[in-house]
């Protein structure tokens, strides 16, 4: 097996996945494991296509290391607690903002916006992890690992318990940040002896009640944000684990001082995870991806403009994700072509490969061929089919490879599965199941999707699918009988409702809805 190449924030290289389970080589029951933590949305509000990049990358890492043949075990949590305004100390808790706001409560606001960001898990066809790990389902353990760092590494103020930062070696240093840089990038709160201390848990202030607290040696309140994650980390991947993912934003802050509880907790040499891997961000220049916009950018809004979530995943794939990527309606649109042009291919080839299964059973029947075993159409995968692969196909897969394992490059490996797919005179099955294996990479479903699944809907278009059909229709037999004023008026009323009418389109739109 050749080499996983991962870029490391920690040391600012490439450097080769070594697991820190490795198994036992050729023991089918201790496979080598890969355990990734993923930070998690805060559920105050809509994720927006931003912060679905980040899960779409944290998907493609956990897609690529079980095609390396690793035993992949994946956390993703929900903070439904502690988060505050901005990343430090001031500021209003965010859940508790958003609750008083709607007028709800916020164990409602939690359970409304974690199932908004499952539905997005879902249409953006991210695995589901081996776990979900929310965060008040682990206060107890949060105040008993505070409590086994407090002495140490903590100091008291009325406000909270703080966590001193000198206290632990090379504070910072994912960040690359020195501890004067602190002063301007964390808001000061009164009695902290460094700016960039932190709190672990924050008091209650005296004669408030919050709506989520809970009693703890340092009186009524709520976890720290960062302490989460150092727990839910811990307890279900262990320490070390392997890999800890994020957007970039949280290597300035959140994972130093996720970094800064480890050391604490095992040892100044100790960071918890070995790997630190950072998505780049998404960005929007005319402000949709602010919450507050009218229009807030999500992946229910590319939805109702009409766009098939899974073309929001492929334009993610196109770009590396440590590359900023620029969203444009545009470019999403250029992303749902391309889908579809991968899809039609796919589905002409299954169309193929039913024919000769259709011819292959005749024979049989007809005794004129043995009844050998065939690949099911529904369950491709290269290893089930027999004989040696076509070189055409091998190159298209060690290319594909090649890109993967180099720090996840999906814009190449995008490449490798458009070279195979547009592979002529190779056996339809083995075609098939080389093009199933890269898919599992991908995530693109192109075995399932149809070409009218990724046809363009716009939730406000004035018209059905079936008017238009039957439009369409009428206006084909108008023309046939070359009632030319009649197909105009048709086409016309048509255009006023928004229907593009595309005849002879090469790629089969027919028609399109403008967005
Ligand atoms: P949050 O709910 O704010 O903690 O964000 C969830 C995830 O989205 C985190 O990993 C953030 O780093 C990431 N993130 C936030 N904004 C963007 C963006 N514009 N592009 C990509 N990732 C983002
Ligand atoms: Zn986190």
């Amino acid at each position: 097996m050749s080499e996983l190449k991962l870029f490391n924030s920690l040391t600012r290289q490439l450097q080769t996945f070594t697991p820190v389970h490795p198994g036992t080589e050729g023991d089918p029951n201790d496979p080598p494991e890969a355990r990734v933590y993923t930070c998690g949305p805060t559920v105050y509000n809509y994720p927006h296509i931003g912060n679905m990049r980040a899960y779409v990358f944290a998907d493609t890492l956990g897609r690529v290391l079980s095609y390396k043949g690793y035993k992949l075990t994946h956390v993703i949590n929900i903070t439904d607690v502690g988060h505050l305004t901005d990343d430090a100390d001031a500021g209003e808790d965010k859940m508790e903002k958003m609750a008083a706001e709607k007028a709800q409560s916020i164990w409602d606001i939690a359970k409304h916006y974690t199932q908004a960001y499952w539905d997005d898990i879902k249409a953006l066809n991210i695995r589901q992890p081996a776990h979900w790990s929310i965060a008040t389902e682990y206060v107890p353990a949060m105040i008993a690992y505070a409590e086994s760092i407090a002495d140490k590494h903590c100091y008291e103020l009325e406000s909270g318990l703080y966590f001193d930062t000198s206290t632990v070696a090379n504070y910072g240093a994912l960040a690359r940040a020195k501890t004067e840089d602190g002063e301007g990038r964390i808001e000061e709160v009164e009695g902290k002896r460094h700016a960039a201390d932190f709190a672990i848990w924050r008091k209650t202030p005296a004669g408030e009640t919050r709506q989520m607290e809970w009693d703890s040696p340092w009186g009524k309140g709520a976890p720290g944000w960062h302490l989460e994650c150092s727990v839910m980390s811990e307890a279900l991947l262990g320490l070390p684990f392997d890999i800890h993912t994020g957007g970039i934003d949280h290597r300035e802050i959140h994972h130093p001082n996720e970094i800064a509880q480890n050391q604490a907790r095992c040892g100044s040499d100790h960071s918890g995870a070995q790997f630190w891997m950072h998505n780049n961000f998404l960005i929007e220049r005319s402000g949709k991806m602010s919450k507050s916009s009218g229009e807030f950018l999500r992946v229910q809004l590319l939805i109702d403009k009409g766009f098939h979530p899974l073309a929001y995943r492929l334009m993610c794939l196109q770009a590396h994700y440590r590359s900023e990527l620029e969203f444009s309606w545009e470019g999403l649109q250029a992303a749902l072509v391309r889908l579809k042009r991968m899809v039609m291919a796919v589905s002409n080839l299954k169309a193929r490969h039913a024919d000769t299964q259709t011819r292959h059973a005749e024979l049989v029947s007809a005794s004129i061929v043995p009844n050998e075993p065939t690949v099911e159409a529904d369950k491709w995968a290269l290893k089930q089919v027999q004989g040696d692969v076509a070189p055409g196909i091998s190159v298209a897969l060690k290319d594909f490879a090649t890109a993967v394992e180099d720090d996840l490059n999906t814009a190449i490996a995008i490449t490798s599965l458009e070279t195979l797919i547009g592979l002529k005179k190779v056996d339809a099955a083995q075609h098939l199941g080389a093009i199933a294996e890269m898919d599992a990479v991908l995530g693109l479903n192109l075995q399932s999707l149809s070409r009218t699944d990724l046809r363009i809907r716009p939730k406000a278009a004035v018209i059905t699918e079936a008017e238009i059909e039957t439009a369409l229709l009428l206006r084909k037999e108008a023309r046939a009988e070359k009632d030319f004023a009649k197909s105009d008026a048709i086409r016309d009323d048509l255009i006023a409702k928004g229907v593009e009418v595309m005849d002879g389109d090469p790629l089969g739109w027919d028609w399109k809805l403008d967005i």
